[in-house]
């Protein structure tokens, strides 16, 4: 089976070795969680909490939950990177899927993340 899901499957994957580790790019990082809260039309809202450790990638993109959503999700790269760069512990926001295709049932999420330094 390839299809054009499977495809960019692997293409994440490789996105996120490629990344390279929270230890290289952030030394100074000791964790961070995000804890989301996603929302989607039609469904229940579901809570997860993503945790990184310097031994994570250091990846920030999060899926959408819309399950042919394949090019969206949730990109909190540029949120972390200028929070360690200020080094804010604490923040929150809102984010809709950056793809913002026909489909209509593409998430959103409520974000809280929380950054601990070395
Ligand atoms: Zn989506």
């Amino acid at each position: 089976m390839f299809n054009r899901n499977n495809q960019a499957r692997t293409e994440k994957k490789q996105e996120k070795i490629d990344a390279g580790f929270m230890a290289k790019h952030f030394p100074e990082v000791a964790s961070i969680v995000i804890s989301m809260m996603y929302t989607q039309k039609g469904a229940k809202s579901l809570r997860r909490t993503v945790n990184y450790t310097p031994d994570s990638y250091a990846f920030f993109k999060v899926a959408c939950l819309s399950n042919d959503c394949v090019d969206g999700g949730f990109d909190m790269t540029r949120i972390i990177t200028s929070m360690i760069r200020s080094h804010s512990e604490a923040s929150n926001g809102e984010l809709g899927c950056d793809d913002s295709g026909p489909r209509a049932d593409h998430s959103a999420i409520v974000y809280e993340v929380a950054i601990q330094y070395a």
